[in-house]
């Protein structure tokens, strides 16, 4: 089945961002492994999502190897027809469905966590095109123009966990710079505004984490010396209980 493109729908290669809110900065990133090591059960699939006109094109073209993930055909995973946008890839965008049983995107992994788009990309080779720029790029969203971060953000998700204060945590700016870079026209004076923000926010954390660390590397030393002297102490034999002396005594 072909795809009904309207008329005015312009074919856009990246999206203009003219202006980039520096929260992005200033958020804890997905660290480490990211949504995949998250206890977050996927919640922001919950509402679905807008599908880029060029996303589009290549879930009707790969529909063989979605459908048997999702248990359900294309046709039946949107709720909005295709609408023109310049503000997405492709120029235009269609919204998907949410599923009744689990309440998650109908591209969720049917019974299993994770996105079939992103399975299929990561897994499977395909190209990366397939999964949504929101999807991609979130929590960092756009309208616009406008590039900021996507509150609120969900208390489970990981850009939310405690972490040790030991360490720095790269900020979603850095998690999600890849995907910013293939998707979002930016101008360059705003990246050098990022960057010296990151650098900023960099050099603020440095001596806080030094001395949680020093803080640290004195606790571990001093725990060291006590088990040592534990150790060294010669035991001493136990004193017989009052109550067994007695007890001798009456017999
Ligand atoms: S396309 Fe995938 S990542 Fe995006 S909302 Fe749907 S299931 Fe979640
Ligand atoms: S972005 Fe947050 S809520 Fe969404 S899958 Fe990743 S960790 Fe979970």
């Amino acid at each position: 089945m072909s795809i009904n493109i309207p008329k005015n729908t312009k074919n856009i290669k990246k999206i203009k961002i003219k202006k980039i809110n520096l929260d992005i900065v200033r958020q804890k990133g997905l660290f480490d492994e990211g949504c995949y090591e998250s206890a977050c059960n996927d919640i922001c699939c919950e509402y679905g999502c807008d599908v880029d006109l060029a996303s589009l094109k290549l879930i009707y073209k790969h529909r063989k190897q979605i459908e048997p993930l999702i248990k359900a055909k294309i046709e039946d995973c949107f709720q909005s027809g295709l609408k023109a946008d310049d503000d997405y890839i492709g120029g235009g965008w269609r919204e998907t469905e949410v599923r009744e049983k689990d309440q998650r995107c109908m591209f969720h992994l049917h019974k299993e966590s994770g996105c079939s788009l992103f399975y299929l990309v990561g897994k499977k080779g395909l190209p990366e095109q397939l999964i949504p720029t929101i999807c991609k790029t979130y929590p960092i969203t756009w309208n616009r123009g406008d590039l900021f971060v996507d509150r609120p953000l969900r208390q489970i998700c990981k850009c939310r966990e405690i972490i040790p204060k030991d360490r720095w945590i790269p900020s979603l700016y850095e998690t999600q710079k890849k995907y910013l870079k293939r998707v979002f026209d930016i101008p360059a004076k705003e990246i050098e505004k990022v960057e010296k923000a990151l650098k900023k926010e960099k050099a603020l954390a440095a001596p806080r984490i030094k001395a949680v660390k020093e803080k640290m590397k004195k606790a571990a030393a001093r725990a060291a010396v006590a088990t040592a002297k534990k150790k060294a102490t010669p035991s001493r034999p136990k004193k017989k209980s009052a109550s067994k002396a007695k007890a001798r005594k009456r017999a």
